[in-house]
């Protein structure tokens, strides 16, 4: 019987993660599946329960699970421990949570670079990501770390809890990394996207990462783009944490290339979702 993995969301009927994994399986040889699972959160609990016997190696997670997901470990890395969610559960002594979308940022970063080291930071957002993205510019070194956010009770709380700073409005950074769902509406015009995040008069930082994806590039990465920044998009930082829960489950060294052209082809879930019925 094949070794499966899989990610559990709900919806999780757009995520790229099946083709992403099983790329990485067939390009290896390994006899493995990935499986979506759709879980409505009343029945997370239970359904992640029943997975390692059922052949289950570990799961990635997503919205609306990441924080219910750390909660059920019987282990955290200090990653997920310090975010207080997790993207990665791993099956073997117990259930073990890492949250690699914070380790994924930094890889994704452009070659040659792949810390935040001395690096001034901002960050646009407050919610899951936004708290993965900031701890792990903070852990790579980056010399000053701000936060801003639509609603500025949230950026307080969260800057106070990770020892970063909270801006009122966006100003001149080194390192940009858009972590709203800003973008994710395509009738927005670029001009709507830059005045949204605050954006709208300044210059892009020398990097710019937007965490938001689609079929193309984003308003946001165009707009880098043609202001001279390095860009890292959404895909980048997807395929980055995936190999790094493809590494924790399979211990073998993730084929990044293989990963990356199949999470940029369109998904073939677009065809339908696979609802989970345990
Ligand atoms: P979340 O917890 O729901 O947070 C959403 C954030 O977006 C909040 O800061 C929210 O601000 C802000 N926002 C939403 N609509 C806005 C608007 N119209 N104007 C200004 N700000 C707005 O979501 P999340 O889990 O952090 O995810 C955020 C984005 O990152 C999503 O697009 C998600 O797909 C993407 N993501 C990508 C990856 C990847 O691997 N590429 C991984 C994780 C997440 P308020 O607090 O003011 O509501």
């Amino acid at each position: 019987m094949s070794t499966l993995a899989g990610v559990v969301g709900f919806p999780v009927a757009h995520s790229r993660s099946p083709q992403m994994h099983e790329a990485a399986y067939r390009a290896l040889g390994l006899d493995w599946r990935y499986v979506k699972l759709a879980v409505p959160p009343a029945r997370f609990v239970d359904t992640v329960g029943a997975l390692p016997g059922s052949g289950y190696r570990g799961v990635n997670v997503t919205i609306p699970h990441k924080v219910a997901a750390l909660q059920l470990a019987d282990a955290s890395t200090a990653a997920a421990a310090a975010i207080g969610a997790a993207n990665t559960l791993t099956f073997a002594d117990g259930v073990e949570a890492d949250n690699t979308d914070a380790g994924g940022l930094i890889d994704a970063l452009p070659a040659g670079r792949r810390s935040a080291e001395g690096a001034r930071a901002l960050v646009l957002g407050a919610g899951g990501a936004a708290r993965a993205v900031v701890w792990a510019l903070r852990e790579s070194g980056a010399s000053e770390v701000s936060v801003w956010n639509r609603t500025p009770e949230r950026a307080r709380a969260l800057a106070r809890e990770l020892d970063v700073h909270r801006v009122g409005r966006p100003g001149p950074a080194d390192l940009l990394v858009n972590a709203t769902a800003v973008g994710l509406d395509v009738a927005l015009k670029e001009a709507d996207v830059l005045e949204l995040l605050g954006l709208s008069g300044l210059a892009p930082a020398a990097i710019v990462v937007d965490l938001v994806y689609g079929d193309g590039p984003t308003h946001l990465a165009r707009w880098a783009e043609r202001g001279g920044a390095a860009v890292v998009d959404g895909i980048d930082v997807l395929v980055c944490q995936g190999a790094r829960s493809f590494e924790r489950w399979t211990g073998h060294a993730a084929p990044i290339s293989v990963m990356r052209e199949a999470a940029r082809a369109l998904p073939q879930s677009r065809i339908g979702d696979s609802p989970f019925r345990p």
